[in-house]
């Protein structure tokens, strides 16, 4: 875990270095009742990328997921698909990969405690990039549903870390040196506000990603330099919502490549309104692809036909000749 959370770190940290190489754009989302789809394209000179992912915040009490994900990796040079993966897991080490980058970069650097609000499927993740990027020993947890803290406790209870169960939010985020809020509900929600916030406070926004989905109470906003991973995207998803659309906002890669400040006393807040960017999921598509190389996990599908004569594409079916159609070449069901 620590590995692969410091890889994708690293592999999005080089990224965002080299921000004016890639082609970025909005993510495409297709709002339903009580969810969202959506399509996050982006590319360099070497490789397009693309992730499908949804939010349910309903799924749990179907037995499913509330954020599910897959997506692929394509050779620029000839459009062929390079690599095709899971992306439920990847997106929960990305997302926590790039939480405790941001954090590192804008939080105290004597940061040991954190509060996590909302203990579910990303919670874990959160947690264990804070304990390994950042040295967070402490945890106080709190979620409307005190199983979800209380699994979280036992899943981690390996680590050594330290984990309080608060009776609320208030009690949660008391005297903590980061605040992590990472709930799932669609509605503008005050789960964070301003009398709870002290000074010198990091706030890690992660739930709030949605048109009509967020997680702090505006006034926050204001309380501190607001961080964004990509402005046009996160105006429409983040917790910018919520204020004024010129509300000034700095971008990650400013301040990774330090062209822009971050923390520039211990009694700022600072917030980092995350939405969650297509080039995070490139990065760590990218080292998920080069980890399973070297670990010899790649396994190779059939996907794209291959061909005898490229411009024979109705050869491959075999009709009128005894070559019978290949079953392996049918799509697969998804298990
Ligand atoms: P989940 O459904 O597994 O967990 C959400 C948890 O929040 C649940 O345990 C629920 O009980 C709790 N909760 C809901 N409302 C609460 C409240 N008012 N107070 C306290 N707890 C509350 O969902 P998940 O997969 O962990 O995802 C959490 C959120 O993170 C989702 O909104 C998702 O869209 C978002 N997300 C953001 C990014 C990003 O990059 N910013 C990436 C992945 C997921």
């Amino acid at each position: 875990m620590k590995a692969c959370l410091e890889g994708v770190a690293n592999y999005i940290l080089a990224d965002y270095l080299r921000w004016s190489d890639f082609d970025k754009s909005k993510r495409v989302a297709k709002y339903v009742e009580n969810g969202v789809m959506e399509l996050m394209p982006i590319a360099d000179k070497k490789h397009y990328a693309f992730k499908y992912v949804n939010c349910h915040p309903h799924n749990p009490a179907k037995g499913l997921s509330t954020v599910i994900a897959f997506g692929a990796l394509v050779d620029v040079s000839t459009g062929m698909p390079m690599a095709i993966s899971e992306l439920t897991l990847t997106t929960a080490f990305r997302t926590a990969a790039t939480s405790a980058l941001a954090a590192k970069y804008l939080a105290r650097k004597n940061s040991r405690s954190m509060a996590l609000v909302g203990n579910g499927s990303q919670a874990e993740f959160q947690a264990l990039a804070f304990h390994y990027l950042l040295g967070i020993e402490e945890i106080r947890l709190f979620d409307k549903d005190r199983q979800a803290s209380e699994k979280l406790a036992a899943n981690l209870a390996h680590t050594g870390m330290k984990f309080v169960i608060a009776s609320d939010v208030a009690s949660a985020v008391k005297g903590v040196d980061i605040v992590t809020t990472v709930t799932a509900e669609y509605a503008k929600a005050h789960i964070v506000t301003p009398e709870m916030v002290e000074p010198g406070m990091h706030i890690n926004a992660v739930g709030g990603d949605s048109p009509g989905k967020t997680e702090l109470h505006p006034a926050i906003l204001s309380m501190g330099p607001v961080f964004v991973e990509f402005e046009e995207q996160t105006r429409i998803e983040g917790e910018l919502q919520n204020v004024a659309p010129d509300f000034p906002v700095v971008h990650l890669w400013e301040v990774f490549g330090k062209t822009k400040p971050g923390r520039s006393h211990e009694e700022d807040i600072t917030i980092f309104d995350s939405v969650g960017f297509a080039l995070e999921d490139y990065s760590a598509m990218l080292f998920m692809r080069d980890a399973a190389k070297e670990l010899g996990l790649m396994q190779s599908i059939s996907l794209v036909p291959e061909l005898a004569d490229p411009k024979d594409l109705f050869a491959y079916l075999g009709v009128g000749s005894s070559i019978p159609v290949l079953m392996d070449k049918v799509p697969v069901e998804v298990r």
